[in-house]
């Protein structure tokens, strides 16, 4: 059991989408998680985490539940953020290709667009650098969003191969338009933990 993160307390949000899979490879991590569906869920995290699943639909939950702006208030104030794929969509600034009513957080200065890779490329599988350690990473990518624009505070972390970008960083808020939490690889989550999670604290 790795002892590096407990004594952390990491929320994921838990409305839909792949929440059980990021719990599990937290939980593996040795983090304590918390299932965020309401806003006294935020209350004592020291991160959270926006998982996949279709962003659309979560932007709708994340209303009705009255999240969406105590979630935002709470990135903007400094809560150490990570979405994958849909969870990226929202927490981007602006996101093309979705619905007029779609809500986001924000929170990362860049624009993505949905389903943006070609029909045949809808899912697929790849081995990526990711950080600036030289890491390597496995990232599935599903019906995934593509980073069309980075801001000047963002830093990219990892680019396919064409130079596509599929994860950015600015500050304590982080994402990447593929799924880690669908491997046993559990770099990408380590790096959130110990780059973002653990400085804030
Ligand atoms: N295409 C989905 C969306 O727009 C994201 C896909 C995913 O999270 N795997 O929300």
């Amino acid at each position: 059991m790795n002892n590096e993160f407990s004594g952390f307390t990491v929320g994921v949000l838990s409305l839909q989408g792949g929440f059980a899979e990021h719990t599990r490879a937290l939980e593996r991590l040795g983090v304590k998680v918390v299932a965020v569906r309401r806003p006294a869920h935020l209350e004592g995290l020291d991160g959270i985490i926006l998982p996949g699943g279709e962003s659309t639909t979560m932007s709708k939950l994340l209303e009705l539940g009255g999240l969406l702006q105590p979630l935002q208030e709470a990135i903007a104030a400094g809560l150490p953020a990570f979405g994958t794929c849909a969870g990226l969509i929202l927490l981007a600034d602006e996101v093309l290709d979705t619905r007029a009513d779609a809500h986001s957080l924000h929170s990362l200065d860049i624009s993505v667009r949905r389903n943006a890779f070609g029909r045949q490329k809808d899912s697929f599988e790849t081995t990526l650098q990711f950080g600036h350690r030289g890491r390597q990473v496995e990232a599935v990518f599903i019906r995934a969003p593509q980073v069309e624009r980075v801001g000047d505070d963002v830093v990219v972390l990892s680019t396919l191969a064409d130079g596509t970008v599929v994860a950015v960083r600015s500050g304590h808020v982080m994402g990447c338009s593929f799924h880690p939490e669908l491997t046993s690889d559990d770099g990408v989550h380590e790096y959130f933990l110990r780059e973002l999670v653990v400085p804030a604290a």
